[in-house]
């Protein structure tokens, strides 16, 4: 029997499971605070329940399990750390520790590779593995924060996969690491990254979730973003820009528009004016992410001024906007390059 992981149980559920197995209401809380302030690594760690009620969990198949940290591996240009994690079924992902200023990021994955097959993403190349669970995305936090001995200011998913297309295990993460009775991480300080999934886009907008969203947009032109992003001609740009539009409005928290720019590619000033024109009006900003490397991609990052041109391009089109420092790129740990060990090599 496959094991149930009682990290990726949220409070509500985790109480009827601990009632119906006989036991006090109480002993969910306890549980809980075991789990989630912590940290109990086992069901064997955790000290004053009583051993009736681990065994009974036991035996109905449940346990606290964390992934294996294969591997971590420290920057020697600044303070990015990544970690490799194995799952029991070799399910390889990633997350990154960025620190910037004293504040300190956490970049984790959703899925083990990725189905949306972006050009110019190595983790796109290794095709879809699996969808991540609930409690190996809620792992992925407690365990770099436990090797690191830090507490993290911000989370973002931003690592392997699409978050939207793991949308219930995304959100049910989200959903247990905010629980004042847990870890109480401020849903302000989570941001979910996406491609441009559409119709999950738009039911988030609807909930007013409290998180942030960054929506890679990266060029506005569409026929151009269909060939970066095949995602694209499922879910075309002008749908994409509505539904960001619509968080913009509804949701409460704040909307970025990510644009990785690429050497000769999408970087003009033409191109700058074009995404202004077509992000007018939407209450966002804008991160431009000069290209990080990735394996036998084709793509090269442009130099620095061009960079500044855009930014300065945008800028003068009232839009704000921000030029994100490369972190992590000699351990292939920056935005695009993971890869869980796979295609590294031909870097
Ligand atoms: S950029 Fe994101 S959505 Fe695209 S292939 Fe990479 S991980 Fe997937």
């Amino acid at each position: 029997m496959k094991k149930k992981d009682l990290k990726g149980v949220e409070f509500e559920r985790f109480e009827d499971v601990v009632v119906k197995y006989g036991f006090e209401k109480y002993r969910a809380a306890q549980l809980f605070g075991w789990i989630h302030v912590k940290r109990a690594g086992g069901l064997d760690a955790v000290k004053n329940i009583p051993a009736p009620v681990k065994e009974a969990l036991l035996q109905a198949g449940y346990d606290i399990i964390y992934p294996a940290m294969a591997e971590k591996t420290e920057s020697r240009r600044d303070a990015t750390v990544k970690f490799l994690f194995k799952a029991a079924d070799s399910a390889a992902f990633e997350a990154v520790r960025i620190e910037d200023k004293g504040r300190e990021t956490l970049c984790i994955s959703s899925q083990s590779g990725c189905a949306c097959a972006c050009g110019f993403c190595a983790t796109g190349k290794m095709g879809l593995k699996r969808n991540l669970e609930t409690g190996e995305m809620i792992a992925q936090f407690y365990a770099a924060a436990g090797a690191l001995g830090i507490k993290f200011d911000n989370l973002v998913f931003m690592g392997m996969g699409e978050p939207l297309l793991n949308w219930d295990n995304v959100s049910r993460a989200i959903d247990i690491l905010s629980d004042r009775r847990g870890s109480n991480f401020s849903r302000s300080r989570i941001t979910v990254s996406t491609c441009g999934i559409t119709p999950v886009m738009k039911k988030i907008a609807r909930m007013e979730p409290g998180f942030n969203l960054a929506v890679s947009v990266i060029t506005a032109d569409n026929e151009q973003r269909s060939k970066l992003m095949p995602v694209n001609v499922k879910y075309p740009l002008k749908g994409v820009v509505e539904a960001a539009a619509e968080f913009g409005r509804k949701a409460k928290g704040r909307l970025t528009f990510e644009c990785v720019l690429f050497d000769g590619i999408n970087d003009s000033l033409q191109h700058a004016e074009a995404l202004a024109g077509l992000i007018r009006g939407i209450n966002c900003r804008v991160n431009i992410i000069p290209y990080n490397s990735a394996a036998g991609t084709g793509y090269s990052r442009p130099d620095t001024l061009k960079a500044l041109a855009f930014q300065k391009a945008l800028k003068r089109r009232g839009v704000e906007a921000y030029i994100r420092k490369e972190k992590g790129a000699d351990i292939k740990a920056a935005c695009g390059q993971l890869a869980a060990g796979e295609n590294n090599s031909q870097c």
